[in-house]
């Protein structure tokens, strides 16, 4: 099996993790900036992150054999401070230099306030301003539809943004079509107890189609499974999915997405 891991928080896992990864034939692992269980006191706190999400995480992936790429932002969680998170994200230019960062993201909602959506604008603005692909996070369990809703109607209002260089992420099975039926790409999360599990997840290529959709496991410092990519790909296999539908929502589309930023070489 060869696959891509386009969203993981490798900064929260193990080495081990690694392994495993690299032993299930993961090719490349994508680790979009996010809240990292814990609030940082200060932009100094994302300089750091910053540092290690475009320097040491690249050199620890590579230990392994895998490709290890970025996106950069402050996350919705710690933006409803507008002053914080302008000071954040004032750092983000020096960074988009860096060789293994593909564009802003995750951005997006969490309770879906004024303040956040605010924060959200301008991230698409800086994405816009250097021509670099966007991954949107959207709420959990109750706030998604809404979150979804107010994502897209904010979107509509950047009439020069390319949709097809946009991912919209966590989709479930009450937001997909939102957000393919408006041009947008979608991820599915693949979760033990929250967001898609893997039958759910089939279920759900079954009923849309494979177009525009990726899946990832976006591990992070919580309960989550960072194979749960492969592991879908097995229950694909098992529910009567030929090869070449696994290949390409596996390592296919992330890799078309993906390769919109040209720093995304595998
Ligand atoms: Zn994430």
């Amino acid at each position: 099996m060869k696959y891509i891991e386009p969203h993981a928080h490798m900064v929260s896992r193990t080495t081990d993790d690694y392994e495993k990864l690299a032993l299930a034939g993961c090719q490349a692992v994508c680790e979009p900036a996010f809240w990292a269980g814990f609030d940082r006191s200060s932009a100094q706190g994302f300089h750091d992150y910053f540092r290690q999400l475009t320097e040491y995480e690249p050199q620890r992936a590579a230990k392994f054999g895998i490709k290890h790429f970025s996106w950069l932002c402050i996350n919705p969680k710690e933006a409803d401070d507008l002053g914080f998170a302008r000071e954040v994200m004032s750092l983000i230019p020096e960074f988009l230099k860096a060789p293994n960062v593909l564009g802003i993201g995750e951005i997006g909602l969490n309770k879906n306030t004024r303040n956040e959506l605010t924060i959200f604008e301008e991230h698409v603005q800086i994405a816009l301003d250097h021509q670099l692909p966007v991954l949107i996070h959207t709420p959990h369990l109750e706030d998604k539809l809404k979150g979804t809703r107010l994502i897209l109607d904010s979107l509509a209002n950047f009439p020069q943004l390319n949709r097809s260089q946009v991912i919209i992420d966590h989709v479930e099975e009450h937001t997909v079509s939102h957000v393919l039926d408006a041009g947008y790409w979608a991820g599915m999360t693949l979760y033990p107890h929250s967001k898609c599990s893997l039958d759910r997840a089939i279920d759900i290529l079954e009923v849309h189609g494979s177009e525009r959709l990726w899946m990832n496991s976006a591990c992070d410092w919580g309960i989550s499974d960072p194979l749960a990519v492969p592991k879908c790909a097995l229950r694909m296999k098992a529910r009567g999915h030929d090869p070449a539908a696994i290949e390409k929502i596996i390592h296919q589309n992330p890799v078309d997405f993906l390769s919109q930023s040209p720093r995304f070489v595998i």
